[in-house]
């Protein structure tokens, strides 16, 4: 594979070559023609002039017109000639003896009356000559005659080969300063993507705190460079998270394992009375049955990480299913002396396309942990709304609060704050509301949090109507 900068160069190469050899023929092509012109129309010219002379005219000025335009341009033909009728030179002036030509009477009659013709023919000295051939009507009925000027192609044709020459040096020069500038330029410019390559060579080694240097000018590549890091800063920062969800895993279930298995130990060592056994037994199906939970928890999460946990969508009556849930866990608010009511301001049933058993499992973990986080005998309060294509759905207690800077914190996975209150079913995994998150994400949801400490937390989860 060509690299790039090469390739580069190679098109910036084969575009100077067209454009040069394209000026140089058309240079040629114009400056060639240019002189043909110039050398026929002062032949003409002169044709002109003598045959006005011939006439008894003045012989007129030097100018004659070719294509409509003036020629000022003069040359001194080398070969002037006045041939009569029978061919014979009545009159001839030659620049040097080289230039002389004989006659050829047959191509001379074939001359139209009065109109000038030219003709590139060869000497008998071997040398290229332009000739301007006229015949004309001689005075008082003397015959016709013949006007022929010559003028030696060897001055053009040594301007010809200079031309070529100057093309032939110029162009090739042309191009090598080309290419070097070009392979400069493409140097120059793919300069940063090396760097970058190196760095995400680096990067794919395994080092995510290396970063690509961005350059200063926000050009393409430097743009390139910003979004490269802003990639590798997200992975980062997904690869953290993992790592620290797998070790906060592992610890949340090496701890409670750890504990189960020494106190069997220790209870199986020597024979105990059947009340210890039992005693052991419950405390460890209750520590089973919570580390389950926490399993189940791991599993939705882990699940919906990489997309595997697919919402089963169909009607849902949410005004019922809030009201069921409410009245389900109202005996864990009950044992606590707290007020738990359900309120709906609709009065109609709210009927959405929803997961209804992750709906339902989200409302108990918002319940749950309102009844958690609020002291005995406070309130709690589920509330059901819609209006502006959304539904809202608020649980609001009047708890111990969130503080400020926990409250960014608490959607995280593992994060727990509060030492449970009074009972054991506030040891919570810190799960739950990174799962009431992912579940209000996937129904196109959002959720809310005010608190303030000492007064109390709403959690306003908002759900579009059309989902
Ligand atoms: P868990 O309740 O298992 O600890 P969650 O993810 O449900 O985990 O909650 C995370 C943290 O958020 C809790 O430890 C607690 O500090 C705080 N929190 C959640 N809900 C409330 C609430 N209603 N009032 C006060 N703090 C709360």
């Amino acid at each position: 594979m060509l690299p790039l900068r090469l390739k580069l160069t190679y098109y910036y190469l084969a575009i100077i070559f067209i454009i040069l050899l394209g000026y140089g023929v058309a240079i040629y092509l114009y400056l060639t023609r240019s002189l043909m012109t110039v050398i026929d129309s002062s032949l003409a010219s002169q044709i002109e002039r003598i045959e006005n002379q011939m006439m008894g005219g003045s012989g007129g000025d030097a100018y004659t017109l070719i294509d409509g335009r003036e020629v000022m341009l003069q040359i001194t033909p080398h070969l002037t000639q006045i041939i009569d009728e029978q061919g014979q030179i009545s009159d001839e002036v030659l620049a040097s003896p080289r230039d002389r030509l004989p006659v050829d009477m047959s191509m001379m009659r074939r001359l139209v009356m009065g109109q000038t013709t030219f003709l590139t023919v060869v000497t008998p000295a071997g040398e290229s000559m332009r000739l301007g051939m006229r015949r004309v009507r001689a005075l008082e009925d003397r015959g016709n005659y013949y006007i022929r000027l010559g003028q030696s192609m060897e001055g053009f044709r040594f301007v010809r080969l200079r031309l070529l020459l100057i093309l032939g040096i110029t162009v090739p020069v042309i191009i090598l300063i080309g290419s070097f500038g070009g392979l400069l330029l493409a140097n120059q410019a793919l300069r940063p993507v090396d760097r970058i390559t190196r760095t995400a060579e680096r990067i794919g080694g395994g080092d995510l705190t290396e970063r690509v240097p961005e350059p200063a000018s926000m050009d393409e590549i430097g743009r390139l460079a910003a979004t490269f890091n802003q990639m590798i800063s997200r992975l980062q920062a997904a690869f953290d998270r993992q790592k620290q969800f797998t070790s906060d895993a592992s610890h949340e279930l090496r701890t409670p394992l750890a504990v189960m298995r020494g106190d069997i130990e220790i209870t199986l060592r020597r024979e105990r009375p059947i009340s210890e056994y039992q005693r052991v037994l419950s405390s460890t199906l209750e520590e089973i049955i919570r580390l389950s939970g926490l399993v189940e928890d791991l599993l939705i999460l882990a699940r919906a990480d990489v997309g595997r946990l697919e919402l089963e969508c169909r009607p849902t009556n949410l005004t019922r299913l809030c009201r069921e849930t409410t009245d389900y866990i109202a005996p864990l608010a009950h044992h606590r002396h707290q007020q738990l009511t359900f309120i709906s301001s609709i009065s109609g049933d709210i009927v959405l396309n929803a997961d209804a058993n992750r709906l339902k499992q989200m409302l108990l973990n918002l319940v749950d942990n309102a009844i958690k986080y609020t002291d005995t005998g406070g309130t709690i309060d589920v509330r059901l709304d819609a209006g502006d294509g959304e539904v809202r759905l608020s649980v609001r207690d009047n708890g111990r609060g969130i503080a400020p800077e926990d409250v960014a914190r608490v959607f995280d996975r593992f994060f727990r704050r509060s030492k449970p209150l009074a009972d054991r079913t506030a040891n919570g995994s810190g799960l739950g509301l990174a799962i009431v998150k992912w579940i209000v994400e996937a129904h196109g949801g959002k959720i809310e949090l005010r608190s303030e400490p000492g007064r109390g937390t709403e959690f306003l989860v908002r759900l579009p109507l059309l989902v």
